[in-house]
């Protein structure tokens, strides 16, 4: 089954920026995917798309075979996304946080309980559940983000450059991380501009520039033309 499949997706902001001329990307059920480029180079914007938080100008984008615009809702429920900024509540305890984002959809208080156990045990902040956020380092903030984007379970986590300016010992327990959670069958896509953590982490890879795709190809064979 196709985790996401979009075709012909164009977005031009107001002003007339063309950010996307016409992407087609699909990413198999399992995937550990890399959207790989520069900056300005339309990631952030495909990214918005998918978790609707951008509207498009044409195309289509499907999510585990739901259609953004016909079945949003469904859409949606699949998938988990941790964006770039920390944008919780410093002054909440991390159990706050996540009990209160199962909330958002739907789950009964005492599931959203067993879950938030589950999720922040795995992500290493069990011990800090009563802590208010602000209390965490920045390492242990990002796990946040990601223990908060599965409350819901989704079939699918996308994460707009989780390591983005955070030093090499984050970003590698943050792969352990990310490849635990991909383990579990999860689908994970990732925007970077680090070809390392592509090469780390990811099966498959899509390099977009100036809003179109250039390539798109298993990590291996990437590796292979370098
Ligand atoms: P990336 O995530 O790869 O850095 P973006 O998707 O953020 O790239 O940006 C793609 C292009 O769209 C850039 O030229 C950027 O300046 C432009 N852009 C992004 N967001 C907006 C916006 N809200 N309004 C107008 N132009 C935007
Ligand atoms: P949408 O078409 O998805 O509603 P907008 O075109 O309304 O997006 O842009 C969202 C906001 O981002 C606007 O307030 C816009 O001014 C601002 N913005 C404009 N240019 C950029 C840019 N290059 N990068 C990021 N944000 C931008």
């Amino acid at each position: 089954m196709l985790a996401l499949e979009i075709s012909a997706l164009r977005k031009v902001y107001r002003g007339g920026t063309e950010a996307l001329k016409g992407v087609d990307l699909s990413v198999q059920e399992g995937d550990f995917f890399a959207l790989l480029g520069p900056n300005g180079a339309g990631k952030s914007t495909t990214i918005g798309i998918i978790s609707s938080l951008i509207n498009k100008t044409s195309g289509s984008v499907k999510v585990f075979g739901d259609d953004l615009e016909t079945d949003l809702v469904k859409a949606k429920s699949h998938i988990g996304l941790v964006p770039q900024e920390f944008n919780f509540n410093q002054f909440e305890t991390l159990m706050q946080i996540v009990v209160n984002q199962a909330g958002y959809y739907g789950v009964p208080r005492a599931l959203a309980k067993q879950r938030a156990e589950k999720y922040l045990k795995q992500l290493d902040l069990w011990d800090k559940r009563n802590a208010p956020a602000r209390e965490l380092s920045g390492g242990m903030k990002r796990r946040l983000m990601i223990a908060r984007a599965l409350m819901h379970e989704p079939r699918m986590l996308i994460l707009d450059e989780p390591t983005a300016g955070v030093d090499i010992e984050i970003r590698r327990s943050m792969w352990v991380f990310l490849k635990k959670i991909n383990q579990q069958g999860i689908t994970i896509i990732l925007t970077t501009h680090y070809l390392e953590e592509a090469e780390m982490l990811c099966r498959n890879i899509a390099i977009i520039d100036k809003g179109q795709i250039i390539e798109n190809t298993s990590m291996k064979g990437l590796l292979s033309k370098l």
